[in-house]
């Protein structure tokens, strides 16, 4: 009799001899089918399982159509959707109390599909924060416009001069990051928002240096909340992966432009993202509280000038800082010059460090330094750097999970050894 393979049945659960379905089969079908779809389960797995199929099917054919007709939820193909993507989206839609999340291939993929579902089509202008992420102000500047969309930036940190463009440009949306990269200014994000709104522009929020931990764009209002997921989400340098929220309206208008454009996640990288998230908030509170204490230790540092964090009073924004973030924290990123250096200085500093990894990512377990005016800003005129307060010396800390003596003790022998090498030079 042939037993249909779907339908709830009486297979004995966790069977492991020869699939009496394929007895009759020959050797080659046996080794594509055999031992598949065996289980309905009545067991639940407390962890998502990996969901590495391409496509889905049903009982019966109807079932799948219905699911495309929107008639039923459910999955036909991975590049829409999967059951362990589904579970990443609907646990990033919990933390920043969105209508709906979709996780895509990267950060930057989710920039663009924000940019793409915020209706942006040639003539448009996006008003965008000079402090945003450097791929981010290429894709606006060099890809975006080829299309005819005109790209317009400014300093999101003052209101006034936001406000003269909203005005001046009337931008179809604006897009900015909450703490600035790299010298970790705070935009005033619901004030921005606010005026964005005045002027009927749509706001992408790029929450990847905040996280949901210490800000929810959301819930003031953002339009599109963006999120490198392979930074402090997931938490191991292990993930590539984005993730856009937004309501429920514009979740199904990102995921139907994601699934046109191919940006889809896979089951495996939203498993292993899934696995960070799990220890996401007690990772955070270690970061921060790093942070806080590296950043107090180099303020005091004779070799060390210009130290940026919003935990210190010192820090033109500590106030705003103080009622825009959650939790009692800052966030695990710190800036700070090497004093009167330069930028032989910075790389004998970074060639010297013994465990800190100087690479460009941040959010991992482990601290990681990079030099922005030679990395992540290498595209920036000198003029530009200086604006943003970069200078040859500057060196940026995405502060890890360590023991903070251990990085105080890291940090110190390396600027120690760079005045002596200074001092021998
Ligand atoms: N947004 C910010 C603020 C980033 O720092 C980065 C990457 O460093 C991205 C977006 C892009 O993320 P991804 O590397 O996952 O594409």
């Amino acid at each position: 009799m042939k037993e249909n393979k779907i339908k709830k049945n009486n297979r004995k659960t966790g069977f492991q001899g020869p699939d009496p379905r394929f007895a009759n089969k020959g050797f080659s079908t046996k080794s594509v089918h055999a031992g598949e779809n065996w289980e309905t389960p009545d067991y639940l797995s407390p962890v998502a399982p990996i969901f590495s199929s391409t496509s889905f099917y049903y009982e019966n054919f109807q079932s799948l159509i219905d699911m495309i007709d929107g008639q039923k939820g459910g999955y036909g193909y991975s590049r829409w959707s999967s059951p362990t993507t589904a579970t990443l989206e609907r646990a990033i839609s919990s933390l920043e109390e969105s209508g709906g999340t979709i996780a895509c291939s990267s950060g930057m993929a989710s920039i663009h599909l924000a940019l793409i579902s915020s209706g942006i089509k040639n003539g448009s202008n996006v008003l965008c924060s000079t402090d945003v992420y450097g791929s981010s102000i290429d894709l606006l500047k060099i890809f975006f416009s080829r299309f005819g969309v005109n790209p317009i930036f400014c300093d999101f940190t003052d209101l006034e001069t936001v406000e003269e463009n909203l005005k001046k440009y009337n931008p179809q949306v604006i897009l900015f990051e909450v703490l600035t990269n790299p010298i970790i200014k705070v935009v005033d994000a619901p004030s921005v928002i606010n005026l964005a709104h005045k002027y009927n522009a749509k706001v992408i929020v790029d929450n990847t240096f905040t996280t949901p931990f210490l800000f929810k764009p959301f819930l003031h209002g953002a339009d599109f909340v963006c999120n490198s997921i392979s930074k402090y989400l997931a938490g191991h340098g292990d993930v590539l992966a984005g993730a856009v929220s937004s309501s429920e309206e514009n979740t199904r208008e990102v995921q139907v432009t994601m699934a046109h454009i191919g940006s889809g996640l896979h089951g495996f990288v939203s498993w292993l993202a899934l696995r960070g998230l799990k220890t996401f908030s007690i990772r955070m509170e270690k970061h921060c509280s790093n942070a806080l204490e590296l950043a107090n230790f180099l303020e005091q540092h004779s070799l060390v000038e210009n130290v940026s964090y919003p935990g210190l009073t010192s820090h033109k924004q500590h106030d705003l800082a103080s009622q825009l973030l959650l939790n009692g924290h800052f966030g695990g990123m710190v800036s700070f010059d090497i004093r009167g250096g330069n930028r032989k200085d910075a790389f004998n500093f970074l060639d010297n460090l013994e465990f800190l990894i100087p690479t460009g990512s941040l959010g991992d377990v482990h601290s990681l330094i990079i030099h922005p005016a030679s990395t992540t800003h290498h595209t920036l005129s000198g003029e530009e750097l200086s604006k943003i307060g970069i200078s040859e010396s500057t060196l940026r800390i995405s502060v890890g999970i360590e023991d903070i003596e251990d990085i105080k003790e890291e940090i110190n022998q390396a600027l120690l050894k760079v005045k002596n090498l200074k001092g021998s030079n």
